[in-house]
């Protein structure tokens, strides 16, 4: 069974032609997750799937980058024809659905499309083969990190964050970790990872791939990765709209 993980935006902190900002589709056995859901990745999501196909979505935090394409899905499911048959569980921090009917001005407009989790700190979340663990982190609002385990494979999401233990506990010893790296360098109390910060927690972490994503105006991502890579020392990538990575187990130490 696969476990893929296929970038649908990587910009921050807006969208570029060609280039939407946080959106990841995370696919494992039966499930199809949307993790983040950044200007422009519900256009992506659709190259790979019908929204009906969706067995849950996943939102890191309420910051615009990462969650206002819940809206552009509302219109293709409510009025568009992309009928989904249940409403789709959407695990969010807990003011979403708040948030959302202030935006439309009524009450649960997002009955019948949505069905609304709060995320709990620390919570697993059962996707049907994959179990995604929330992770509070350093992002000074309610923010979470996640990491999805299947089939003793592991894919670690820093979501946005500063360094902070939460997200060397995260990352442990992952298969691949998705990580920011939205600073050049910190001003004041940390709220992004730099490239340096993105490499030192692979490395402090033991990870085996590190793909770097979301980087910000003041760098850019060939740069970040390139210097994520001097730190960790291992294999470095830089995430990339429409590829799909594999998310493998590593292979079983030889026993004597
Ligand atoms: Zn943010």
């Amino acid at each position: 069974m696969t476990f893929t993980l296929t970038p649908l935006g990587t910009a921050a902190p807006h969208p570029q032609p060609g280039r939407p900002c946080s959106g990841y589709l995370v696919e494992a056995g039966a499930a199809k997750v949307w993790v983040d859901a950044g200007p422009g990745t519900f256009a992506e999501l659709q190259r790979h799937v019908h929204p009906g196909e969706l067995t849950a979505i996943w939102i890191s935090h309420l910051h615009s980058d990462h969650w206002t394409d819940l809206i552009a899905a509302e219109a293709g499911i409510a009025d568009g024809g992309l009928k989904v048959e249940r409403p789709i569980p959407v695990h969010v921090p807990a003011a979403a659905p708040h948030r959302l009917a202030g935006f439309y001005g009524m009450p649960d407009p997002l009955d019948g499309v949505f069905a609304f989790h709060s995320i709990e700190d620390g919570a697993d979340i059962d996707l049907g083969g994959p179990v995604l663990t929330s992770s509070a982190v350093a992002h000074g609002i309610e923010a979470y990190g996640a990491r999805i385990t299947y089939e003793g494979a592991v894919l670690a999401y820093t979501g946005d964050s500063g360094p902070c233990p939460q997200l060397t506990e995260l990352a442990w010893d992952a298969d691949v970790l998705l990580a920011e790296a939205y600073v050049d360098r910190h001003e004041g109390e940390p709220v992004h990872l730099t490239p340096e910060d993105a490499g030192a927690l692979a490395r402090e972490a033991a990870v085996r791939t590190l793909l770097i994503t979301h980087v910000g105006p003041g760098l850019t991502p060939d740069e970040a990765t390139a210097r994520a890579a001097r730190v960790f020392g291992g294999h470095t990538l830089r995430a990339r709209e429409t590829v799909a990575y594999e998310i493998a187990k590593r292979q079983a130490e030889p026993t004597s």
